[in-house]
């Protein structure tokens, strides 16, 4: 890494978010500044709902170069910025800013979700959306591009469901987009689906009366958006049902990031280098 003088300033990146202790994000991105010896900077900024707007009013002030906004901004984000991207807009979520003297944002976990599912997904078969936060978004997004035209969302309040579903369907008019309500789920909710997503950050994210082992049957795939668990119920209980697949979310934190870089510096870094940065974590 090139070191900071009196009259080199490095070039400044961050992470908006609360909570963002166990972020893997500055390791990420640091290791790929260091690694093109880049004079640049990423850090991780814990913010409160109340210094929120002014965080990202700040970023332009002192001409930081761009940022990453996580849990729970993604949306909220939306109102402080000058442009929004294509992706960003259908998924009413942003997770990346470039300043670019205007703030711009665009949604790269649509992006990194997409690239790291499996390429013999079957579109014709349903798939299930857990939660309906800035994750969900994206993974519903990503879903319907890729073609999946019946996607069903359960979420722990309806209202946020219904929400979701209000801003994503104007723009996919033949995807059926349906929303289960968290008392009326029974234990074939998640039968025979090509795919189910979990997309909060809760273990097992359906009431307690579903829990079933059965539930999984006839279930391809598994993902969970949450990454580096030792032990992950979810993952677990479809492992034991027999699920073909299963993944948890670093797949897509790798690539999300990548995208993310790919905007801020006009290309995509070395993934393979990323994922050698991260074996220091686990
Ligand atoms: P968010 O916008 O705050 O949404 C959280 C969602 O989780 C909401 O739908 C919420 O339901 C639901 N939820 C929260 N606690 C719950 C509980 N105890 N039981 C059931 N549902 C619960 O958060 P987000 O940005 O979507 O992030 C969600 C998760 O995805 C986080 O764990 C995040 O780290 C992960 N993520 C991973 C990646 C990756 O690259 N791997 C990228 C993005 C996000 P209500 O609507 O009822 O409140």
């Amino acid at each position: 890494m090139r070191f900071q003088t009196a009259t080199s300033k490095p070039d400044i990146y961050l992470l908006l978010g609360s909570p963002i202790e166990f972020t893997l994000s500055p390791l990420i991105h640091n290791s790929v500044f260091q690694h093109e010896q880049l004079n640049a900077l990423y850090f991780a900024q814990p913010v409160t709902p109340e210094n929120f707007g002014q965080a990202v009013v700040s970023m332009q002030k002192l001409n930081w170069c761009g940022a990453n906004i996580t849990i729970p901004y993604k949306q909220t984000v939306l109102k402080y910025l000058d442009e929004i991207d294509e992706t960003a807009q259908k998924a009413g979520a942003v997770n990346t800013i470039v300043n670019k003297g205007r703030l711009i944002g665009y949604n790269t976990d649509v992006l990194g979700f997409k690239r790291s599912l499996p390429d013999d997904l079957n579109r014709d078969r349903s798939a299930v959306c857990l939660g309906a936060g800035g994750a969900a978004l994206a993974v519903v997004v990503a879903l319907a591009d890729l073609g999946f035209s019946k996607i069903n969302i359960i979420n722990r309040s309806y209202q946020n469901t219904v929400s979701l579903i209000k801003k994503i369907s104007p723009y996919y008019p033949k995807l059926e987009l349906n929303g289960w309500k968290w008392q009326e789920l029974t234990p074939d909710c998640l039968k025979n689906r090509e795919l189910v997503v979990n997309c909060t950050p809760a273990d097992f994210a359906l009431p307690d009366f579903v829990h079933n082992d059965a539930m999984f049957q006839e279930t391809r795939i598994v993902y969970d958006l949450r990454y580096g668990l030792k032990s992950n119920k979810l993952l677990k209980k479809a492992q034991l049902n027999q699920v073909e697949q299963v993944f948890d979310g670093l797949e897509m934190l790798i690539w999300q990031a990548a995208y993310s870089q790919k905007i801020w510096r006009g290309r995509l870094p070395d993934i393979a280098l990323i994922k050698e940065a991260l074996k220091q974590w686990g």
